[in-house]
């Protein structure tokens, strides 16, 4: 009893801490944010708080937007998780129903392939007319009770197969989601890393060529901290807009971190990829930022590009490692230049082993 009135004031507290935070900050009290600000009460989830405190310390509040964007952070993850349980469940479910069903059909053949057995062995031995019309009642009895149980079969199997077809596209949405940046809406690391061992492997066994690019925000830092991690958000979105509209088919555009892009460019050798890769070099810098809400101009940001292609001995990490060096080599050389690995610009991976 005491257990549960400990659990009553210290939940209460949390909520209270929680609306505090609401009512202090000005944002809406819906549930999500309700939910974020009740764990920071808590205190238990320590990453969470931490990136609460950082931005409170930085700038004294939090808007919707941010507190929506800590709650995607921290939260949507596992609510994918509960939305692929519950479908998971649910597609379980229909299998069960589903094998009754088979079950009865089964149940009520058999039933009525011993009816037809018992009428023919009974007509064999019929002695006159009326028991062979009692045989043949029998039979049409039998026939009529298959035609509506086979009715209500059907009924139930059509029914079932339009909530299984639901189920099957909610997972199919499930399952995009979560290979999704839902910044962006390129496609996140987890689907670049599945996409690059599986395009790495098909290049290797037909002889394709495959080129990777790498991209990274030249000086974000210090974008962000001029004009704010939310501006900052907008020109993600940009970057990864001239991403989108440069790259093409079976190319496959992600982000790969925080301010870095990636491209797979199947069937692509270096120097078609460079050219992509400077498209979008150029598309990035072309662009001059407007910040929304108050239509201040911020001037242009640029990226710089690293491209490598892929070589009989790599394996997918070595790959990464000389694209890697190369957007390195842009950085060391000014910035706002795509890099590739045959460029002078490029300290070969072995060298810069020996020299350190
Ligand atoms: P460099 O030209 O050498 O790449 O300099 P940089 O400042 O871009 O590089 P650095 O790695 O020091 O900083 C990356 C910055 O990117 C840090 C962080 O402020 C910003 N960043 C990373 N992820 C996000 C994000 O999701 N949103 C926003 N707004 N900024 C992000
Ligand atoms: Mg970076
Ligand atoms: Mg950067």
């Amino acid at each position: 009893m005491s257990g549960r009135a400990d659990d009553f004031d210290r939940t209460i507290s949390f909520a209270k801490v929680a609306l505090d935070q609401i009512e202090a900050l000005r944002i809406s009290a819906a549930p999500r944010h309700y939910e974020l600000w009740y764990h920071y009460a808590t205190g238990y989830n320590a990453p969470l708080n931490a990136a609460i405190n950082d931005r409170l310390a930085q700038t004294g509040k939090l808007s919707t937007d941010e507190v929506d964007r800590l709650h995607a952070q921290f939260f949507a993850p596992s609510r994918l998780g509960e939305q692929i349980e519950s479908i998971g469940g649910k597609v379980a479910g229909k299998i069960d129903q589903i094998m009754a069903v088979i079950d009865a059909a089964m149940g009520s053949t058999s039933r009525a392939t011993e009816t037809l057995a018992d009428a023919s062995d009974q007509l064999g031995h019929a002695e006159d007319a009326t028991a062979i019309h009692q045989v043949i009642g029998d039979l049409l009895r039998t026939v009529k009770e298959m035609e509506t149980s086979n009715r209500e079969l059907e009924q139930r199997l059509g029914a079932s197969k339009g909530e299984i077809a639901k189920l099957q596209q909610n997972l199919e949405e499930l399952r995009s989601e979560s290979l999704t940046d839902p910044l962006t809406t390129l496609a996140n690391r987890k689907c670049f890393d599945d996409a690059l061992v599986r395009l790495v492997e098909q290049a290797a066994t037909q002889g394709q060529a495959l080129s990777l690019i790498l991209t990274d925000i030249d000086h974000f830092k210090r974008f962000n901290d001029t004009y704010g991690h939310l501006t900052g958000d907008q020109v993600l979105r940009l970057v990864a807009l001239s991403v989108k509209q440069n790259v093409k088919g079976q190319d496959v555009a992600a982000r790969y971190g925080g301010e870095e892009f990636a491209v797979i460019l199947p069937e692509t050798p270096l120097r078609a990829a460079t050219t992509v890769a400077d498209y979008i070099r150029r598309a990035v810098m072309g662009k001059e930022l407007m910040k929304r809400s108050t239509r201040e101009m911020l001037g242009r940001v640029t990226i710089s590009c690293g491209v490598a292609t892929l070589r009989p001995a790599d394996t997918i990490h070595s790959l990464i490692e000389r694209t890697d060096a190369c957007l390195y080599a842009a950085k060391r050389s000014g910035r706002n230049m795509v890099v590739c690995e045959t460029d002078p610009e490029v300290v070969p991976l072995d060298t810069k082993r020996i020299a350190s």
